[in-house]
C-alpha cells in the first residue's frame, strides 16, 4: 500500500474495510463487477489533473498531446470492439450517456416510449423522480403478463397509437434476449428513432453472447463498470450520421470536463474485452446464471419468466410470503450481497418489492464455477426460508467466508 495509509487514516480504514467486505462477501448484485489491476491503475493515474474540455486535437486547454492518445485509443477500441462507425467515451456515466442521446434524438416534451421501471427499465428511462421523465414524455411498455417476455405485439400496437418520436430499447432487470432487429422494425413503421442502452449486457454484447443493438439502433448508450469490467463510467456509439451531434451533446450541453483517467481506464477495458479470455469469462458468466437459476428452481423458487438467457435472474418471493426488502436484508447478514428488485406488475412499492435480483458477473470474476453456484443457490434458499433464524445467518456466514477466502477478488490481487 501506499501513503493514504499514513496521511489519511480515517480514509484508507474505510478503503480496507471496503475490500475486506468485497472480499469477505459473496457478490450477486448484477450490475457490479471487479475491475483488473490494470484498470485500476489507470483510474488511479496522474491523467485525473488534467483539463481536456473539447475533444483531441479540438480542446479548450493546452498540454492534451498525451490525453489525446489516451481519448483516441479508447474511442478506436470501442469502434472496433463494436464495430460501430463512432464512439463517444466521454459521459461520466450511464446516466450521462442517455442524457446525450435524448438531447439528440428529442425535445424537450416531446414523446418517448421506453419499458416500465417494475417490468425491467431504468430511471433513466423515463421515470417522474429522472431528468428524463420530467424533460420528456414518457410513453411506457412492458413484458406479457403470462410470460413475463417483452410482448412485441404490445410494443407495435403502444408505437402506432403514440407515434413516439424515439423507442428505446435495453432494461436493467430483464433477464432475456431482446430482439433489436423487431424494435428496428416498430420504429421504422412509426418514424420513430432506436436508441438501445445496453448498460448491463455490454459486455455480453462485446463477446458476442447477446445479438448487437449496433446494427439496428441509431445510437446505442452504455456503461462501462457492468457486465464490460472496465472502470465506472458511460459511452455512446451511433452511425456517422449523429456524430457530431453527439459530441456537442455530451461536451459542452451534459457535460464539462472529461475524467481523463476513466477515459484510459476505458481505453485498457475495451482492450481487455478483444482478448479471448474475455469471450470465456462471458461464457461462464452465462453458465453461471443459467446454473444459478435452475438450482434456485430445483429447491421451489420461482425465477421470473423461468430462467435466463443473459447474466442475471429475478426470483418472486410471493410465495414465500416475504418481502425483496427482507430477503435483501437477512442474504445480507449471511454474507451474500444482493438487490430488493421489483418484479413485472410487483403489488409491493419500489422501497420494499416482491423480488429479489442475482447477477453473476462479480464471482465469475473472481473465478466462481458450477460448483460454487451449486453450493450459493442452497444457501440463498437456506437463508429465505428461514427469515429472521439469526442462527441461520451466522452458519450460512461461516460458509460464506470459508468458499470466499477461496477466491481473491481480482482488482485486489492480480
Ligand atoms: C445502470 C444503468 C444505467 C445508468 O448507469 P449509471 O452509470 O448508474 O448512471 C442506465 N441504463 C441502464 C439500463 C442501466 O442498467
Amino acid at each position: 500500500m501506499g501513503v493514504l495509509e499514513h496521511s489519511d487514516p480515517e480514509l484508507w480504514q474505510v478503503i480496507s474495510r471496503e475490500q475486506r467486505r468485497q472480499q469477505d462477501t459473496i457478490g450477486l448484485i448484477a450490475a457490479e463487477n471487479h475491475a483488473s489491476r490494470a484498470v485500476l491503475e489507470a483510474m488511479a493515474s496522474v491523467l485525473t489533473d488534467k483539463y481536456a474540455e473539447g475533444y483531441p486535437q479540438h480542446r479548450y486547454y493546452g498540454g492534451c498531446s498525451e490525453v489525446d492518445v489516451a481519448e483516441e485509443l479508447a474511442r478506436e477500441r470501442a469502434k472496433r470492439l463494436f464495430h460501430a462507425e463512432y464512439a463517444n467515451v466521454q459521459p461520466h456515466s450511464g446516466t450521462q450517456a442517455n442524457m446525450a442521446a435524448y438531447f439528440v434524438l428529442l425535445q424537450p416534451g416531446s414523446g418517448f416510449m421506453a419499458m416500465k421501471l417494475d417490468h425491467g427499465g431504468h430511471l433513466t428511462h423515463g421515470s417522474l423522480v429522472s431528468f428524463s421523465g420530467k424533460l420528456y414524455r414518457f410513453i411506457p411498455y412492458g413484458v406479457d403478463r403470462e410470460t413475463e417476455l417483452l410482448d412485441y405485439d404490445e410494443v407495435e400496437r403502444i408505437a402506432r397509437e403514440h407515434r413516439p418520436k424515439l423507442i428505446l430499447a435495453g432494461a436493467s432487470a430483464y433477464s432475456r434476449v431482446i430482439d433489436f432487429e423487431r424494435f428496428r422494425h416498430i420504429a421504422d413503421l412509426v418514424g420513430a428513432r432506436l436508441l438501445v442502452d445496453m448498460a448491463h449486457i455490454a459486455g455480453l454484447v462485446a463477446a458476442g453472447m447477446h445479438p448487437s443493438p449496433v446494427p439496428h439502433a441509431d445510437i446505442v448508450s452504455s456503461t462501462t463498470h457492468k457486465t464490460l469490467r472496465g472502470p465506472r463510467g458511460g459511452f455512446l456509439l451511433s452511425t456517422a450520421e449523429f456524430a457530431s451531434r453527439l459530441d456537442d451533446a455530451v461536451c459542452p450541453e451534459a457535460q464539462g470536463g472529461p475524467l481523463m483517467h476513466i477515459i484510459a481506464a476505458k481505453a485498457v477495458c475495451f482492450g481487455e474485452a478483444m482478448k479471448p479470455e474475455f469471450v470465456s469469462y462471458q461464457q461462464a458468466v452465462l453458465d453461471n446464471a443459467r446454473l444459478l437459476a435452475s438450482e434456485l428452481q430445483r429447491g421451489g423458487l420461482r425465477v421470473v419468466s423461468g430462467g435466463t438467457d443473459n447474466h442475471l435472474l429475478l426470483v418472486d418471493l410471493r410465495d414465500l410470503g416475504i418481502t425483496g426488502k427482507a430477503a435483501e436484508e437477512a442474504l445480507e447478514a449471511a454474507g451474500i450481497v444482493a438487490n430488493r428488485n421489483a418484479i413485472p406488475f410487483d403489488p409491493r412499492p419500489p422501497r420494499v418489492t416482491s423480488g429479489i435480483r442475482f447477477g453473476t458477473p462479480a464471482v465469475t470474476s473472481r473465478g466462481f464455477g458450477p460448483d460454487e453456484m451449486t453450493r450459493i443457490a442452497q444457501l440463498i434458499i437456506k437463508v429465505v426460508t428461514n427469515i429472521g433464524d439469526d442462527k441461520t445467518y451466522k452458519e450460512v456466514r461461516q460458509e460464506v467466508e470459508d468458499l470466499c477466502s477461496r477466491f481473491p477478488v481480482p482488482g485486489l490481487s492480480d
